[in-house]
């Protein structure tokens, strides 16, 4: 049985008191699928030690994604000594050892490794790796063929017919806004016509797709939950 808990629901702009997004998987291991800011500290409210996480595996390298990686690597230079497996995007390692050009003193003290792969195993999980439609290198985790994370894209069938119990998407439009890289209504709605989960969890609403959040759900016509930081679910 895994434990979904949503650690952080938000977006790039405070809301609601929201972290931004990140998302605790939790079985015989325990691994975090994006670290946006906030992140570390609804993990210290859900009673997660930073230490105690195998893996994090980030859906891209905007800073509403991975805006606390350094944070929590460095807490873990500090109270632990095992390396991180950080699972990412193709030019990961690249952006990370970018990064670490501007904090010098972190560069030999910070434990961790990259892996840029379309499939691994993390302890009983599974883990597969989906190219998502966003403005940069992007991609959904499909998890033991059980739950699935889209990270940031626009809606597509490839990824939404996916074989899961749960889908956990973005919706970060309200309806009529043009976008190609990220999820409106309208485009979510056209592609659930393919979903073979009995439940679409949504996260990464903009506070103008919230506000319309009820007219949303009646739109889709499916079953969907808008969720909160710290709601957690078992699959
Ligand atoms: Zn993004
Ligand atoms: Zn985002």
């Amino acid at each position: 049985m895994m434990k979904i808990t949503f650690l952080g629901t938000g977006v790039s702009v405070p809301f609601e008191n929201r972290a931004q997004s990140s998302i605790l998987v939790e079985e015989d291991c325990r691994i975090l699928i994006d670290v946006g800011c906030g992140c570390m500290l609804r993990l210290e409210q859900a009673g997660v030690d930073v230490c105690d996480i195998d893996a994090i595996c980030l859906t891209h390298n905007h800073l509403d994604h991975n805006g606390d990686l350094l944070n929590i690597l460095k807490a873990r230079w500090l109270n632990c000594t095992e390396k991180l497996q950080i699972y990412a995007p193709e030019g990961t390692r690249f952006f990370l050892e970018s990064l670490l050009e501007a904090y010098p003193y972190l560069r030999s003290k910070l434990k961790f490794d990259v892996f840029e792969v379309k499939k691994f195993k993390v302890g009983n999980l599974n883990f597969k790796v989906m190219p998502t439609i966003h403005s940069i290198e992007s991609q959904a985790y499909i998890i033991d063929d059980t739950v699935v994370v889209s990270g940031d894209t626009r809606a597509f069938a490839e990824l939404i017919s996916s074989e899961c119990r749960y889908m956990i998407h973005e919706l970060s439009l309200p309806f009529n806004y043009p976008s190609d890289y990220h999820t409106t209504p309208e485009n979510l709605k056209e592609n659930l016509k393919f979903c073979r989960a009995e439940k679409i969890f949504l996260v990464h609403l903009y506070p103008q797709t919230h506000a319309v959040k009820e007219e949303i759900i009646r739109f889709l016509d499916f079953d969907a939950e808008v969720v909160d930081d710290l709601q957690s679910v078992k699959a």
